[in-house]
């Protein structure tokens, strides 16, 4: 596995990444994780300490999608996740029904239609380039 591939991870292995670890201020072991502004498959994770409240860190799950559209612009893989199940013949109501056998809160409506929309340009932008390309080589 290479640093950039995704995996799922259950959020319940988290807490050992940093068992033996001690907070900076108060120096006790009393870590915990909490996870917030989720967003199906990434969310901010953040680990505080339970005794004193510090925070000890703080980082997002997954990458945002690279675009100048947006000040937040989508993650990477939930619009991964919804070109998955297209290139399987599947759409909104088969990805909803996989958030449920996971266990994840799924998105709405509005954000499926606009991962969808997003990846119908992205592949008509492709034909056309392929055409184009095709063009000049039979020339
Ligand atoms: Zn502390």
């Amino acid at each position: 596995m290479k640093l950039e591939d995704y995996s799922l991870v259950h959020t319940s292995v988290w807490g050992q990444l940093y068992r033996g670890i001690k907070c900076n201020i108060c120096g006790t072991e009393a870590l915990n994780t909490e996870m917030n502004e989720r967003s199906v498959f990434a969310y901010n994770i953040i680990i505080k300490c339970t005794s004193c409240n510090n925070l000890l860190n703080e980082i997002y799950s997954n990458l945002r999608i690279n675009t100048d559209e947006s000040n937040r612009p989508p993650f990477d893989v939930n619009r991964r996740m919804v070109g998955a199940f297209l290139s399987l013949g599947k759409g909104n109501s088969a990805i909803e029904q996989f958030y449920m056998t996971m266990v994840i809160e799924g998105s709405s409506t509005t954000t499926y239609n606009s991962h969808l929309l997003k990846l119908h340009e992205e592949s008509n932008h492709f034909k056309q380039r392929i055409l184009d390309e095709a063009r000049i080589a039979v020339r």
